[in-house]
């Protein structure tokens, strides 16, 4: 915890959440059989509810610990220390958890957020699709004006984190044929909150993936589906603001890389004590090279967070997470060679989580986006 001249000290996840850490201890037992098959343990997903852990981005009039950036990237990275899938689908489930809560209409605030503070309601953003690109400038997906006060989507997502486990979606949608501005996300597309039970929502398994196997990485498709005018969420101008604002809140899945970076580092480290290969010097340095690596992404991973309402969170979060994945990959790989034939068996644990550590820097925005925003977001004179 740290005070600043203006702020009070900000609570970290674990003082927020006194039940995270035993359904951290189930969530880890399980996270290797759900690689294994590829699906989501339903009883993980249940200890991740029953633990608090959806209300934290919620503010305290819906009855959530209205907790910020930094306590959001906290609880995410130790739930990617128990099992990065699992801690992906928490990222993208508070970041629209901040959108409603900053951009809803009282009603969509109403019906969502105690939903959200109960652990009732699992949300997820379903915005990709096959050739739309990184900056998802060329939907297919549609939302049609159709009669007064009503919409209809039509359209097929991929890579659609938290696909049939979710209760409800953030669907982005082209809503204007004219050239929309915006880097991530444009003002010819809206955002629109469609419960997974809506009639024409359909979630289906996705490609095999290489890793975050469990976490209903998959397909939703939307055919002629009715939602009221009151599902968007904000106007078409609002957009890429909307789809920006976790970042300017500071969170970033940079987290989920230093909670893979340190799973994979605690392990190793008690394995090459266990197994006497602390004796060499070459195993020693490179232990302490990858940790120093480490300790320097969480370092940045926190500092975004905390420069929640100041004007340079937007850039650090998304450094942050450019960063934290590449050194979450390189320390995966360093340990696999540093801990010899032993890492080559199929099954070793740092296996699991080099394959996770792939995923961060595909998931949005890509590294090369994050590069590209952060660098055309001109610094102020606080940075
Ligand atoms: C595990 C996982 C979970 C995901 N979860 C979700 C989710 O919940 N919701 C969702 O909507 N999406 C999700 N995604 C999809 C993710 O957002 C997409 O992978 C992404 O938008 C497509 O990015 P891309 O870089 O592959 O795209 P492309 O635009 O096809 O780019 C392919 C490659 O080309 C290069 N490239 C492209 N443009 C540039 C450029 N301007 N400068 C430099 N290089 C460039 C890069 O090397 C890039 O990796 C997930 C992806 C993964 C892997």
């Amino acid at each position: 915890m740290r005070a600043s001249g203006h702020a009070l000290p900000v609570p970290d996840a674990r003082t927020l959440l006194p039940d995270l850490a035993p359904a951290l201890d189930e969530i880890r037992a399980r996270a290797e059989a759900s690689d294994e098959q590829g699906r989501t343990d339903p009883r993980s997903l249940d200890a991740l509810r029953a633990s608090g852990v959806l209300a934290l981005a919620v503010p305290r009039e819906y009855g959530g610990p209205g907790a910020d950036g930094r306590a959001v990237n906290d609880a995410v990275r130790l739930v990617a220390e128990a099992d990065a899938s699992l801690a992906i689908v928490l990222f993208l489930h508070c970041a629209v958890t901040a959108r409603l809560a900053r951009w809803g209409s009282e009603h969509q605030k109403e019906r969502y957020l105690h939903a959200i503070a109960a652990g009732d309601c699992l949300a997820a953003s379903v915005w990709s699709e096959q050739n739309a690109g990184a900056s998802k400038a060329r939907l297919a997906t549609t939302a049609v004006a159709d009669g007064p006060g009503t919409w209809r989507i039509d359209g097929s997502k991929t890579f659609a984190t938290g696909a049939g486990i979710a209760d409800v979606y953030l669907v982005l949608a082209q809503t204007s044929t004219e050239a929309g501005k915006g880097g991530y996300g444009s003002t010819a597309q809206s955002l629109f909150l469609v419960d997974a039970a809506t009639a024409g929502v359909r979630s289906r398994p996705g490609p095999d993936l290489v890793g975050m196997r469990s976490s209903a990485t998959g397909l939703v498709s939307f055919e002629d589906c009715r939602v009221a005018e009151g599902a968007r969420l904000g106007r078409a101008a609002q957009t890429p603001e909307i789809i920006s604002h976790p970042h300017h809140l500071g969170y970033t899945l940079g987290a989920v890389g230093v909670g893979i970076a340190r799973a994979a580092l605690d392990s190793a480290l008690t394995e090459a004590a266990d197994r006497g290969l602390l004796e060499h010097q070459a195993v020693r340095h490179a232990l302490a090279e990858v940790e120093a690596s480490v300790e320097a992404a969480h370092a940045l991973v926190d500092r975004a967070g905390a420069r929640a309402l100041q004007h340079r969170g937007f850039r650090i979060a998304l450094l942050a997470k450019a960063h934290a994945s590449a050194v979450a990959e390189s320390a995966c790989a360093r340990l696999q060679r540093v801990l010899g034939s032993a890492a080559f068996v199929a099954t070793h644990p740092v296996n699991r989580l080099a394959r996770d550590a792939r995923a961060i820097a595909h998931m949005g925005p890509p590294t090369h986006l994050c590069h590209e925003m952060a660098g055309a977001a001109r610094p102020t004179s606080e940075d």
